[in-house]
């Protein structure tokens, strides 16, 4: 049975897609989608043996081994330039997501959506979408075994007004919707904030300390200011 997490991801993948799961670990994401009707086409992509063998044997044991092609390879550098219409990349920092886009940016051309799961740092990700014409089309906040998690669904375009803060942080349409899991992420992050605030306000005054203390400030003020 699919996590909550990954059907979320699903759910936004447009109707007889080519996909390319990206870091696809046990490909659990493309043999669904698949067995759903969802795509007609997948690539699982990944870079760590293990996660490749598991990925192989999920295929196998579905018998999907002529419609999921399982790849070896850093991120993008396992698709063809106009082989997929969709790419799904879930579970990994916000950070890493965006440096497989960027170093992958030739790829993309083709590709109608992105449909991105962060587990930390959405942020990055919203930035990158924006500097290289993606527009946010939807996203989601969800938890699931108390862990919380954000989905952002992206097509190519520009926004017709590029967002800035408070946006960029905490997401158009997120923000829009302040749903309990929102209120619930936001508070904690917070308390965690002012926590390490308080710490920086005890440590050695230093550069690196004021400029981290700015920066937890000035956050701090964004989230305060929509909560
Ligand atoms: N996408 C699955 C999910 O959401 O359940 C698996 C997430 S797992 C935590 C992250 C996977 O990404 C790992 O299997 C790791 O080997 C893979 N990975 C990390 N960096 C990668 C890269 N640059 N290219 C391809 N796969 C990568």
């Amino acid at each position: 049975n699919l996590s909550e997490r990954l059907k979320t991801v699903a759910k936004y993948i447009k109707k007889e897609a080519i996909l390319a799961d990206i870091g696809s670990d046990h490909a659990y994401l493309p043999c669904y989608a698949l067995l759903h009707g969802l795509i007609s086409k997948g690539i699982a992509g990944e870079i760590t043996e293990g996660p490749l063998q598991s990925a192989m044997q999920q295929v196998a044991k579905n018998n999907l081994q002529d419609l999921i092609d399982v790849r070896k390879g850093d991120g993008l550098e396992v698709i063809g330039t106009g082989e997929v219409t969709c790419i799904t990349i879930a579970g990994m920092g916000g950070s890493l997501i965006t440096s497989i886009l960027e170093s992958g940016k030739e790829k993309l051309e083709g590709v109608e959506r992105l449909i991105l799961q962060p587990n930390i740092g959405a942020y990055s990700i919203r930035e990158w979408l924006l500097q290289n014409g993606w527009e946010l089309i939807a996203e989601e906040i969800i938890e699931e075994d108390r862990k919380i998690y954000e989905i952002l669904v992206a097509e190519k375009g520009k926004p017709n007004k590029p967002y800035k803060m408070p946006e960029l942080l905490l997401g158009p349409f997120l923000l829009k919707e302040k749903n309990t899991v929102f209120q619930k992420k936001w508070t904690h992050e917070l308390l965690h904030w002012e926590k390490i605030l308080n710490q920086l306000e005890q440590a050695e005054k230093n550069d690196q300390n004021t400029v981290r203390k700015n920066e937890l400030l000035q956050k701090i003020k964004i989230v305060k200011g929509v909560l």
